[in-house]
């Protein structure tokens, strides 16, 4: 048992949560579930329609996905372009940044086509879709200027920026060019920036290096809380709660749980952090998904912290150009035992009104800036 480290009022909330199951989300839902689920069942807060090749689906056919089931969506691509070097791989045309030792560079022209796609759409399509602007490199003093470009090109489209990435396993070893850096001004100046205009930002940035040992200090974690506190005025969304693939969960052994917090209770102490108020976490991606189900007990610890603090939890699936609908609802069908556990009222803001809070007035207030800015 693992109990001397794990939050303790989280287990209490978890306990009260269990008593309330009945009146949660306790549908069981078989696998590979379609698009006929409850309508409106939720909003999704970080979606990718193209891939590392800037290949994907469309607009129509991702609301085609979307159907009734889910009510809103963010929208980008994937700022990243795998370079298909003839000299690396030969014939084999990589579509995943895992394919191919070539670098990935900055395709800004996933800006421009997202852009394009939503403004084909009917008003009450756009309605439905939150666009993100992800071109531009975080390590580039420059990189401000073509977020402004974005907005000032494309009035009345984009809701924030991102998701991007700062530390990511693999591939920020890989970019062509500078390697991004939490201590970056160059990342300052976009965070202001986004202040300024009132664009939501989608950040990615590994809590930890891949395969870290067990009760070491999160090489990241310094960096990332001294970064946020700089921009107290930034609505901040710090994708997958820092985790990735190969980037878990924070462990402590049984020996150093005294001195060394767990993943949650990192999390817990960046929540209850008056100076990181401005700051939520999405709980996107299957990967972490496969973390929170992991165990009985995962499953009433995390539930226990989405119970504790239901105003700062997105739900996301980070789908990439997904097929159809059935990987696009498996990563929310995932997490059905962790829905099962929240409160009816935990439950609707993880899923719903967090993002419609958050994503609301990144509309209102973008709109406003580009009234005030584009002429
Ligand atoms: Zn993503």
């Amino acid at each position: 048992m693992t109990r001397n480290h794990w939050f303790r009022s989280a287990a209490v909330l978890s306990a009260i949560a269990l008593t309330m199951a009945g009146v949660g989300l306790g549908r069981a839902r078989p696998l590979g579930a379609q698009s006929q689920g409850p309508a409106n069942e939720f909003n999704d807060s970080h979606f990718h329609l193209t891939n590392y090749v800037q290949q994907g689906i469309d607009v129509p056919a991702f609301l085609g996905i979307m159907a009734n089931r889910v009510s809103r969506s963010t929208l980008f691509g994937i700022p990243l372009q795998q370079q298909w070097s003839y000299a690396n791989s030969g014939d084999y045309a990589p579509t995943y940044y895992l394919q191919s030792d070539a670098p990935l560079y900055y395709y800004s022209f996933t800006d421009a086509h997202v852009a394009s796609a939503y403004l084909k759409l009917t008003p009450a399509q756009r309605a439905r879709l939150d666009p993100m602007i992800t071109g531009f490199n975080p390590a580039d003093m420059y990189g401000v200027d073509h977020v402004r470009r974005v907005l000032t090109t494309f009035p009345g489209v984009f809701t924030g920026i991102g998701e991007f990435s700062i530390h990511k396993e693999f591939v920020s070893a890989k970019i062509a060019g500078e390697t991004a850096s939490l201590t970056n001004p160059a990342l300052d100046r976009i965070l202001a920036f986004a202040a300024e205009a009132g664009l939501v930002v989608i950040l990615h940035n590994d809590l930890d290096m891949p395969f870290a040992k067990p009760d070491a200090e999160p090489v990241y974690l310094t960096q990332v809380k001294a970064l946020l506190k700089r921009h107290p005025k930034t609505t901040i969304i710090w994708a997958h709660v820092g985790l990735g693939r190969i980037v878990h969960p924070v462990r402590v052994s049984a020996a150093a749980a005294e001195r060394n917090p767990s993943q949650l209770e990192l999390v817990v102490a960046m929540l209850t952090d008056p100076a990181l108020a401005h700051v939520s976490f999405d709980i996107s991606w299957d990967e972490v998904a496969k973390y929170a189900i992991a165990t009985p007990d995962s499953i009433t610890r995390v539930a226990g912290v989405l119970n504790q603090y239901p105003d700062r939890f997105l739900f996301g699936t980070d789908t990439v150009a997904p097929a159809g609908p059935a990987p696009y609802y498996a990563v929310f069908d995932m997490w059905a035992p962790v829905w099962r556990l929240l409160t009816p009222e935990a439950s609707l803001k993880v899923r719903k009104g967090n993002y419609e809070r958050i994503f609301d007035e990144g509309r209102r207030r973008v709109r406003a800036w580009e009234a005030a800015n584009v002429k």
